[in-house]
């Protein structure tokens, strides 16, 4: 926490010299919306209906502290402990990865192959704040999903969130990878394998940069080549998947041919690589062949 407030609280008066004052100390105007807003309480139509609203003495300290972290490069996800993934808020904290857009994709690709299927039985690997099994639970109230971390803090925050969001068909299990199952009730085959693992290389100069300085860095990178996660879960998911499941993963923009020979390798069929918003290979998967072709 930096000790000097960049940001007088007695100049955050009322709500409009509030946002006022964050924009001349160089914060965007959404910025400085959402963290007042956020420490109000007000909503987005009050700060504009209300502007001459009095803030109060502890609310002025707390916008001026939590502008200064901004200032400093915190990402708004921690500052705000939450953060929305497929119209929902997730709440976060450093012990997650901040939920991108992006793996909207990962899950939409899920919910079209569990179409299929009734009843599916879904691992989500790697789960941090729970975004993936979360968000398959409540579109498939009749599905049971698994989802595992091996950090017992994420591990919290994402039960917290099945919890929060009405998702009581998700069970969570501390781990390895595969390894979180052992001695839990889970299944033996499963109908779909998800996972975001850390796919990040080591050496790449991302991991210094913007948000990620403070994201975990076990949740961002493999300490390797950036493949070291994705060549453990798609070795091990042959044994994990029912006749037909799918694997699906999401990997970075440069890997989806790699992550394709990795499947191929492997004995998936129907191998495929879909891209995200921003046009960039981010999700591939592929099914495991029906027993006999059946
Ligand atoms: N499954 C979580 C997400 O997609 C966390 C992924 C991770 O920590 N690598 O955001």
């Amino acid at each position: 926490m930096p000790s000097a407030l960049l940001i007088p609280p007695e100049s955050l008066a009322r709500v409009a010299d509030a946002l006022a004052a964050l924009a001349r100390a160089g914060l965007p105007a959404l910025e400085a919306r959402m963290l007042v807003s956020h420490v109000t309480g007000l909503s987005r139509v009050q700060l504009i209906t209300q502007d001459a609203c009095a803030v109060k003495d502890a609310a002025r300290r707390r916008i001026s502290e939590l502008a200064t972290r901004r200032l400093a490069g915190e990402p708004m996800a921690y500052l705000l402990g939450e953060r929305e993934f497929f119209g929902r808020m997730f709440r976060v904290t450093p012990a997650v990865l901040i939920p991108r857009p992006d793996t909207e994709v990962l899950v939409e690709q899920a919910l079209d192959r569990l179409e299929e299927r009734d009843a599916p039985s879904v691992l989500d690997m790697g789960t941090g704040s729970g975004i993936i099994a979360v968000t398959i639970a409540l579109a498939r109230p009749d599905a049971r999903v698994w989802a595992t971390d091996a950090s017992a803090d994420a591990l919290a925050v994402a039960k917290d969130n099945a919890q929060a969001l009405g998702a009581s068909n998700v069970q969570t299990a501390l781990g390895d990878w595969y390894g979180a199952l052992a001695a839990t009730g889970a299944p033996s085959a499963f109908d779909l394998i998800v996972s975001n693992p850390p796919y990040i290389a080591a050496a790449d100069a991302h991991l210094g940069q913007g948000d990620l300085r403070f994201e975990p860095a076990g949740a961002l990178t493999d300490n390797g080549d950036g493949l070291r996660h994705l060549r453990t879960i798609v070795a091990g998911a042959p044994v994990r998947l029912a006749a037909g499941g799918w694997l699906l993963l999401e990997h970075g923009y440069d890997q989806g041919a790699a992550v394709r020979a990795l499947l191929a390798e492997a004995g998936f069929a129907d191998v495929f690589t879909v891209q995200d918003l921003g046009g960039q290979d981010r999700c591939s998967g592929g099914q495991w062949p029906a027993e006999n072709g059946a």
